[in-house]
């Protein structure tokens, strides 16, 4: 079994041109739901100055009608952003930062130790609130600035969230820079340090094209936790060209055919790809909706 968070109503969103009301965004959410999805990455909490796409997360949070079995998490970036969020009914909460200094730099306005920090508190104070959280590590195969970020440096930052408290860590590939060797390598390194009490996740940007095959080299070394975004939509408002995520229905029907259940009825997936599509006024990059 494939356990998929949607990232489409926030890492999806948040780059694009055309704005979606709070009503669109509750919409798209609650949709997604319909599909099968269990867990889903809502909103975030960032200055709407900055990320505009991402304005009122408390207002979309609150406006979703709740479906029994279905996580609805949200991003945090900051501990302002936290006070926010644990007012909100939010079921969990994601944290992340770039593991290369150059990138979160740019992102975040400080080093990577300085947002390791900073998320250990926030893990600490999340916990005792009795949150789940997951701690994503952006950048972890390769950063459009720096190059090759060392496997060494990202596995000694997940060990750190680990100690905090945070029991589920998503290695992620911000620009798309990963290939499917190094997945399987960085995963299979990650497996013999942490055991598998510790819950893996991936999250691939498609931006050359090899999102699929990344999925694919993490399910063969034993990862069933990825993150992927309805129509392939994404991409990060401070990375250079990054695009959309791995298309969540592309990657359903991967598995599909592979005989790998997610819990997700495609067709009706397939479905909330083509309204989105609609809703964002322009093509998306999604493979199985251009079948219907
Ligand atoms: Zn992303």
């Amino acid at each position: 079994m494939i356990h998929i968070c949607e990232v489409g109503p926030r890492d999806g969103l948040q780059n694009e041109k055309r704005h979606l009301s709070v009503q669109q965004r509750i919409e798209l959410i609650e949709r997604l739901m319909e599909t099968g999805v269990r867990k889903i990455e809502t909103v975030s909490f960032v200055n709407p100055k900055v990320v505009p796409q991402m304005s009122d997360p408390e207002e979309v949070v609150a406006g979703i009608r709740r479906k029994k079995g279905v996580i609805i998490a949200g991003l945090v970036l900051s501990p302002r952003g936290l006070e926010r969020a644990l007012e909100t009914e939010l079921d969990a909460i994601h944290f992340t930062l770039a593991v290369s200094d150059t990138f979160n730099q740019r992102n975040a306005r400080r080093t990577a130790e300085q947002s390791v920090m900073e998320i250990e508190d926030m893990i600490r104070a999340a916990g005792e609130q009795g949150k789940p959280c997951v701690a994503i590590l952006g950048t972890a195969f390769g950063c459009p600035f720096e190059g090759d970020v060392s496997e060494e440096k990202v596995l000694r930052i997940a060990e750190r969230f680990i100690w905090a408290g945070c029991r589920n860590i998503t290695l992620a590939d911000t620009t798309g820079l990963a290939n499917p060797l190094q997945v399987k390598r960085l995963v299979t390194k990650f497996f013999a340090e942490f055991g598998k009490n510790i819950e893996l996740g991936l999250h691939f940007h498609n931006t050359r094209g090899l999102g699929l095959a990344n999925v694919l080299a993490g399910y063969e070394a034993g990862v069933r936790h990825f993150d992927s975004s309805v129509g392939g939509t994404g991409g990060c408002p401070f990375a250079p060209k990054a695009v959309g995520n791995v298309c969540t229905e592309d990657m359903v029907n991967m598995f599909h055919s592979m005989g790998v259940d997610t819990g997700i009825d495609l067709e009706r997936l397939t479905d909330v790809a083509l309204w989105l599509e609609q809703q964002l006024e322009r093509r998306l990059d999604g493979m199985m909706m251009k079948l219907k």
